[in-house]
């Protein structure tokens, strides 16, 4: 079988090239030819001597990923669906702003936390995605987008691991994939324009400080166990007390920095004034020490099956003000990309895409401090 060296960062891909007798310089030029030029074909690789192409050619491939559909939406959003095999299907969504373009990425076929507001959660998991399948939607989102554009400027500034999965519960994966987005001879994204979401895997959490440290994003949705345990399932595992204490080791790696929590709101759960002080609780207390946090407000996006609803827009408000007034950055998500979210709903049954992430995703926060950045824009 040959490799497919989307399943590299470069250093994997120095491994791989000295193990063909080449020295580290030419797997550079190799990554960048694949990362910064898109390319597959190895014979359009010209500054590679013609053995090198052709023991690649016998030993390796670039393998992306088949496109199921892509979807435009009206406000320049564009959904992906890329099939996985064995009738999987994973969804990345690209969200264009003024001074930024976004690229949500999925890390897991179905998820097996299982959180209860959460269609993924719901349709179970499937599997872990390779590095080379985490990649490849970035690989495929950057060049279309490059190829649109009629230019080699670079378009995706910012990526969040808010798609499909549990990042941190495919961890040997991930971490090279993030390393090769973050490299200046890959995609160059910068540390804090790279945010990995997770619902609180604590061990984990250690160690993405130790070997990647990325911008963290906490889906926190409660502010106490017994409702937390209720809404995230794996708060059973690693309580409050645990995950708090894991955000500011998070944040002791890496100083200046902060942790952005989101939080799903949902209408009479997790949205009333309490919860709003338990959260400012939570943050000066909850872990001995102040973590240094902002928090991003998610309107809960409704399935049939959750039996749960969006809270009202007057309740966000209220909730977010009251965060605000005691001096925490605020940002409550707006949706984007609703026309092709119907779209979505049309696809061929016979595909598992029952997730919704760009019905998840940002534009700009449309509240509440005048200067806030949204999460993405560290
Ligand atoms: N598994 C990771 C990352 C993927 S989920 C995590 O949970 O953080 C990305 C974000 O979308 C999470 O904050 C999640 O809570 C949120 N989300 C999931 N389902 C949602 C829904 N139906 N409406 C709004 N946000 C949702
Ligand atoms: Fe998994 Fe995140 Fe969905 Fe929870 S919210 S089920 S962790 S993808």
């Amino acid at each position: 079988m040959r490799v497919n060296l989307l399943d590299f960062d470069r250093d994997g891909l120095i491994g791989h090239c000295t193990g063909l007798g080449e020295k580290p310089f030419r797997a550079t030029q190799l990554f960048r030819w694949i990362h910064q030029r898109g390319a597959v074909d190895f014979s359009h690789m010209t500054d590679l001597a013609q053995t090198l192409r052709s023991k690649l050619s016998a030993s390796a491939h670039v393998h992306a990923l088949p496109v199921i559909s892509q979807h435009d939406s009206a406000d320049g959003t564009i959904k992906w669906l890329f099939d996985v095999g064995d009738g999987n299907a994973v969804e990345s969504v690209f969200i264009p702003e003024d001074d930024r373009g976004t690229l949500c990425v999925s890390s897991q076929a179905g998820c097996a936390v299982g959180c209860r507001f959460c269609s993924t959660g719901h349709q179970g998991f499937s599997r872990n995605l390779s590095t080379g399948e985490i990649l490849a939607q970035l690989w495929h989102a950057e060049h279309f987008l490059r190829h649109r554009q009629g230019s080699d400027e670079r378009v995706i500034s910012n990526v969040v691991m808010m798609g499909m999965g549990e990042p941190l519960q495919n961890y040997h994966a991930l971490v090279p994939a993030l390393r090769a987005m973050l490299d200046d001879h890959g995609y160059g994204i910068s540390r804090r324009r790279l945010t990995v979401s997770t619902s609180g895997v604590v061990p984990m959490i250690d160690r993405l400080a130790q070997d990647c440290p990325v911008a963290l994003a906490v889906s926190l949705h409660a502010p106490t166990d017994p409702l937390r345990d209720t809404l995230v399932p794996i708060n059973r595992k690693y309580p409050l007390a645990e995950l708090m204490q894991a955000c500011l080791r998070y944040l002791d790696a890496a100083p200046r920095d902060f942790i952005t929590f989101e939080y799903c709101m949902l209408d009479g759960v997790n949205d009333q004034p309490e919860h709003a002080q338990g959260l400012i609780d939570l943050m000066r207390h909850g872990a001995g020490r102040g973590v240094s946090a902002k928090f991003n407000l998610i309107p809960f996006n409704p399935f049939p099956a959750s039996g749960l609803r969006r809270s009202q827009a007057h309740q966000v408000q209220a909730f977010a003000q009251c965060l605000q007034d005691q001096g925490f950055v605020t940002t409550v998500r707006k949706t984007r990309g609703d026309d092709i979210d119907a779209a979505c709903g049309q696809l061929a049954g016979d595909v598992k895409d029952r997730t919704d992430v760009s019905k998840r995703m940002t534009r700009a926060p449309i509240l509440i401090t005048p200067s806030t950045p949204s999460h993405h824009d560290h």
